[in-house]
């Protein structure tokens, strides 16, 4: 995966986000306070406008550039959460000019630790966490079973879907959906949905990679 390849998926991710905008929103009116789509769509148009300057970045300038400009963008929980996960995303490969699929699972394990470190929550909150955390399990497991990057990125978006759907039945003890209690039993999380987004574009752009 090469510096082209990020901006393919960022740029996907970009699309995909704006075009979910709805959606995560109307998620996000259940159990919150139905701003998500508007503040990843905020984040990444703004993400967007920095593209022609960042073609010529590094993976890691590029991942760094998506973390300041979430974080400095879009005022929800979600823009320093995903904000961090970008900065160490980029931290974790710098330097490569290239990501193997190991350097993807390095990538993909920074993104969730950054998310853990900056909002402390646990598998089973009701967060993205419960889609990232199968994902990066599926992402380690495929590496160690050889699998090319393409398989690897479908296996971790496969599990990501299965943990976003997970977090249906589950009680909010995390952000602004947990001031429901009870109530927050019986819906999607907006954040695990962008979450799954975000990786199903990865696979998208990895099943397209020369
Ligand atoms: P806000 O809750 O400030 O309105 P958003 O609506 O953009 O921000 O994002 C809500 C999402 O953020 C939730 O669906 C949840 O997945 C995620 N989230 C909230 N708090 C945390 C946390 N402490 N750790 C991980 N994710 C969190
Ligand atoms: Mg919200």
């Amino acid at each position: 995966m090469t510096n082209e390849d990020t901006m393919r998926w960022l740029e996907r991710i970009a699309d995909v986000l704006h075009e979910n905008r709805e959606y995560l929103t109307s998620l996000d009116s259940a159990i919150g306070d139905a701003d998500h789509g508007i503040n990843m769509d905020r984040g990444f148009s703004a993400v967007r406008s920095k593209f022609p300057t960042m073609q010529s970045m590094d993976i890691a300038g590029q991942l760094r550039t998506v973390g300041s400009t979430l974080v400095s963008t879009v005022g929800g929980a979600s823009g320093p959460l995903y904000g961090t996960a970008f900065l160490r995303a980029g931290g974790a490969v710098a330097g490569k000019q290239e990501l193997t699929s190991a350097d993807v699972v390095t990538m993909l394990d920074a993104f969730l630790g950054g998310i853990v470190a900056r909002g402390k929550a646990q598998p089973g909150e009701k967060t993205m966490v419960d889609a990232l955390t199968p994902a990066l399990n599926a992402a380690k497991q495929a590496l160690n079973d050889g699998a090319a990057l393409a398989e690897l990125t479908q296996l971790t978006t496969a599990a990501a879907e299965e943990g976003m759907k997970a977090t249906i039945p589950l009680l909010a003890t995390k952000g602004r959906s947990s001031y429901l209690g009870e109530r927050s039993i019986g819906h999607q999380d907006p954040g695990a949905t962008s979450s799954w987004l975000i990786l199903r574009s990865l696979a998208e752009t990895c099943q397209t990679m020369k």
